[in-house]
């Protein structure tokens, strides 16, 4: 006799919306999706400033069960994206079972079941926990002198206020990681003045600015095996075993080509050789998150923009004072400072078998056995949590996979065959012995600042190839794991 299971999904971001998908097409339908936003989408909702796209190829960045043959790039915009989840939701008929503007504050695994409230005193109880909360949500708002006191407006770059005219102004964007590299591209069109703020410049990689005509979208409509073609294709292949064995070893030839790639792409791009040298970075490529972009040299070329490197000193009333004396009027401050990464499900508390709390449990960093489930804390599943696969890949794609790999698990408390799944500790510890080595080889570890880094400089990521994270995931060794009754 199967039994019947109920769940609480955790946010509906494109891995809750996955979630649930999934559980609907199984016949488990006694689920709610809890979301603290207004509708779904999660990224794709908090972010709408100016130049926001996806530079992962917009047919790699779909559910593989729902393909969109009208993308209008191959690098989608942000509005577009956005708009796809939307339409997946109702497809699904996803949201009658979300509920929404609600936040949840706690979990506690009590009974053999998970109960949760909400920040506004809601109760649930479910037998399961999908944890979809995201990563990048938590803006970091930069602790610099005198930030407060701007007399101009200032936002972060996951709050954009729209009311805000750029049109002549005179604009500061601080950060140029992906986020600041797309708001400078836009803004400096509009804005009278832009200064882009570099605290540590980086490399960017030349990518296509490709848009579908109709013709191509009816091409994609009339042959589903065009878009396989670009999900899954030779080149797709070949895009991300050379990303990969670049990414997991600093010395490979696949990162020296990628080095080779962004240097032409600067000395070929960038004409003036002082502006040249203050956008030369000083670490190799990929060691922060690769930036791609079409636009970003020629936005820092055009007459109204100013770059400046270096660090800030404070803000003040009118505008950033830089640690070399340099002062830069301004009149609006943009933000793309990134986000506090150590967060994901928190700060919700979370407490799993016999009260421990999961902030315990990451007091050094957040940890997952394979970055989806953890010892303690049963029946309890993350997707995109910590140490997962990073960098360009798709989050979509490797969502799938975790779903696949938690699925399994969750397949024994239908069965019968437990009440209560959980990996061992001795599990996860070698887990984490075995990422943390392969981790420090990583380019991630050459020599550069990223929020891929924990406080003692080691990358908190998937260090390993991504056929790998493809065979772990296939199926889990349940050798690792402790399955318990009543
Ligand atoms: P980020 O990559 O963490 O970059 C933050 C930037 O802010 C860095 O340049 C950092 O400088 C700078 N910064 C932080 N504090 C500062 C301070 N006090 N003074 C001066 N500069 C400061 O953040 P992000 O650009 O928002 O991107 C976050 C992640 O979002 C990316 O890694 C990517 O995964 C994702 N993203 C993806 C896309 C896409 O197209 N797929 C688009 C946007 C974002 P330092 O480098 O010196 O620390």
């Amino acid at each position: 006799m199967a039994k019947k299971l109920r769940f609480i999904i955790i946010g509906a971001g494109m891995a809750g919306m996955l979630a649930g998908i999934r559980l609907k097409e199984r016949g488990d339908h006694d689920f709610t999706i809890y979301e603290k936003g207004n509708s779904v989408g999660g990224t794709w909702r908090e972010n709408h400033y100016p130049g926001l796209a996806c530079d992962t190829p917009a047919h790699s960045y779909t559910y593989s069960f729902a393909t969109n043959p009208e993308w209008s790039a191959f690098y989608a915009p942000g509005p577009e994206i956005r708009a796809y989840f939307e339409g997946v939701a109702d497809k699904y008929d996803l949201k009658r079972q979300i509920e929404f503007n609600s936040e949840i504050a706690a979990c506690r695994f009590e009974g053999g079941r998970w109960h949760l409230s909400t920040t506004d005193g809601r109760e649930d109880v479910a037998d399961v926990v999908i944890a979809a909360t995201g990563v990048l949500h938590h803006p970091n708002v930069p602790d610099i002198p005198g930030l407060k006191a701007f007399q101009g407006p200032v936002f972060h770059s996951a709050r954009w206020d729209h009311s805000v005219p750029l049109e002549g102004k005179s604009v500061g964007v601080i950060g140029n990681g992906s986020t600041g590299v797309q708001i400078v591209s836009a803004v400096s069109k509009v804005a009278g003045k832009l200064t882009h703020f570099l605290r540590s410049p980086q490399w960017i990689m030349p990518c296509p600015d490709l848009k579908y005509t109709d013709e191509d979208k009816a091409a994609f409509r009339d042959d589903p095996a065009k878009i396989d073609e670009v999900r899954n294709g030779p080149e797709a292949a070949a895009r991300r075993a050379r990303f990969t064995a670049a990414i997991i070893d600093m010395d490979s030839p696949e990162l020296a080509e990628i080095q080779t790639i962004c240097e032409r792409n600067l000395e070929e791009s960038v004409r003036d050789p002082i502006l040249r040298e203050k956008l030369r970075p000083d670490y190799r490529a990929a060691c922060k998150r690769m930036v791609f972009s079409a636009h970003y040299y020629n936005a820092v070329q055009r007459p109204n923009v100013d770059v400046a490197p270096g660090s800030i000193e404070r803000v003040e009333a009118n505008g950033v004072r830089m640690k070399d004396g340099s002062f830069h009027e301004l009149d609006v401050i943009a933000l793309a400072t990134g986000f506090k990464v150590d967060q994901f499900v928190r700060p919700m508390e979370i407490e799993g078998q016999g009260g421990q709390s999961l902030d315990a449990l990451w007091e050094e960093h957040p940890r997952a056995y394979y970055a989806v489930t953890v010892p303690g804390f049963p029946n309890f599943f993350l997707l995109n949590g910590p140490t997962g696969p990073v960098g360009n890949f798709t989050l979509i794609d490797i969502a799938e996979a975790q779903w696949g790999y938690a699925d399994q698990l969750i397949d024994l408390l239908r069965k019968g065959e437990c009440d209560a799944v959980a990996p061992s500790m001795a599990a996860l510890e070698d887990y984490e012995a075995r990422r943390t080595e392969a981790a420090k080889r990583t380019v991630f570890a050459s020599g550069c600042s990223s929020w891929y880094l924990d406080k003692y400089g080691i990358p908190q990521v998937w260090p390993w190839s991504y056929d790998y994270f493809r065979a772990v995931m296939a199926k889990p060794d349940l050798r690792d794991y402790e399955l318990t009754q009543g």
